[in-house]
């Protein structure tokens, strides 16, 4: 393949550093034209001069500041500012922009990329959660390709590689997180260092914790409906405790097609990255000798209601699952500052989501404005 011009948005991130482990591996398969970041300056700059990038953004004003020192006498161009984020995506010319930033200011980046015919690909979920029909209706509309980089879309957008079959359903698998066997009373007390230890991957603390309540299980049933256009009831929500399957499809003809490996975020990023090739990652190899055995079940809807909430969204849709997932955010933020139990971060969701008025076809503004009605009310919701 010819050697790809890359931009990370969100190069610090969990996503963002095993992107940059991908590349430095294949150095003669990429290179990287943009880094950015919300905070983190020092990294910021040391993975700029490590990987000679030549533009950086950090949202922050102080941050950027910082690295503006950092890097005074070098050739790279530092920004600052979300707006210049979207500037960069509506001009540049990259071959792949890798989403890799955390929450709702992931989505109008992604939209200025598309927007621009560059090929996404997306670790951002909650921008498909939230705005699916817009971001899907824009990469058909301009033929841009939207990779997926979750690895649960991965392995389905993998197990459909030059199948013309139909498919019949998709089988989402779930590690089921750190709290799997709990009891409801035990759900109650749960702290924030035991919801941040997940027992399969190792991620940022936004998404551990949405694995902890299964959130990020429903995100991704939504993120899946968008992107493989299928009905959120042929969407089955799988627990597979081992993480060694990331994903199914069924086809029509009763044939199931799962993707299996080691749990590593490097192998859905190069493919994503890399796309239609398939290069060699060093990575530890699945020993079927040693795995014992592979084990499924349903999730328990009861322990865990952002699931219910997540089909309950979509059901309805319009700005619903924006709703769900601005309050999921705020709520998840609240939990890990310790301000709120375990348990009120579903409660809050379901709550915010039963008093927001609903828009049924939602334009890029109503979707803007209901992420910040939303974010409204689940802090009053939180106060009481
Ligand atoms: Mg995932």
């Amino acid at each position: 393949m010819n050697k790809r011009k890359i931009a990370i948005l969100g190069s610090t991130g969990s996503i963002g550093r095993q992107a940059l482990q991908v590349i430095a591996e294949h150095r003669d398969l990429f290179e990287v034209e943009l880094l950015t970041a919300n905070t983190s300056a020092d990294l910021l700059v040391e993975q700029a001069l490590q990987f000679d990038v030549n533009q950086v953004v950090l949202h922050d004003e102080a941050a950027y500041r910082r690295a503006k020192d950092l890097l005074a006498g070098s050739p790279v161009k530092v920004y600052a500012g979300k707006e210049s984020v979207v500037g960069l995506m509506e001009t540049m010319d990259v071959d792949v922009v890798l989403s890799a930033q955390v929450g709702f200011s992931g989505l109008e980046p992604t939209l200025a990329a598309l927007r621009n015919g560059r090929p996404v690909a997306l670790s951002n979920k909650e921008s498909l959660v939230a705005a699916g029909s817009l971001v899907m209706r824009l990469a058909q509309e301009k033929g841009t390709p939207l990779l997926p980089v979750d690895s649960e879309h991965s392995a389905i957008f993998q197990c459909l590689q030059g199948q013309r079959g139909c498919i019949e359903k998709l089988l989402l698998t779930a590690s089921g997180g750190p709290f799997l066997h709990h009891t409801p009373e035990q759900m109650a007390s749960i702290t924030r260092a035991e919801a941040l230890r997940h027992p399969r991957w190792n991620m940022g603390a936004k998404i551990t914790i949405d694995c902890a309540t299964m959130m990020n299980k429903g995100l991704e049933m939504i993120e899946a409906h968008w992107l493989f256009n299928v009905a959120p009831k042929d969407i089955q929500i799988v627990v597979h405790p081992q993480s060694i399957i990331h994903s199914m499809v069924q086809f029509t003809d009763g044939t199931v097609l799962g993707q299996m490996s080691n749990p590593d975020m490097r192998i859905p990023i190069q493919f994503a990255l890399a796309y239609p090739e398939r290069p060699a990652l060093p990575i530890p190899r699945l020993d079927f000798a040693q795995l014992g055995q592979f084990s499924f079940l349903a999730p328990d809807l009861e322990r865990f209601p952002c699931i219910r909430l997540a089909y309950e969204a979509i059901a309805q849709g319009g700005n619903l699952p924006c709703v769900m997932n601005a309050a999921n955010e705020e709520a998840v933020h609240a939990f890990l500052r310790e301000e709120i139990p375990f348990t009120t971060i579903a409660k809050a969701v379901e709550a915010t989501m039963a008093v927001t008025p609903i828009v049924e076809v939602p334009t890029l503004e109503d979707i803007i404005v209901t992420d910040r009605e939303a974010r409204i009310r689940v802090q009053e919701f939180l106060k009481r």
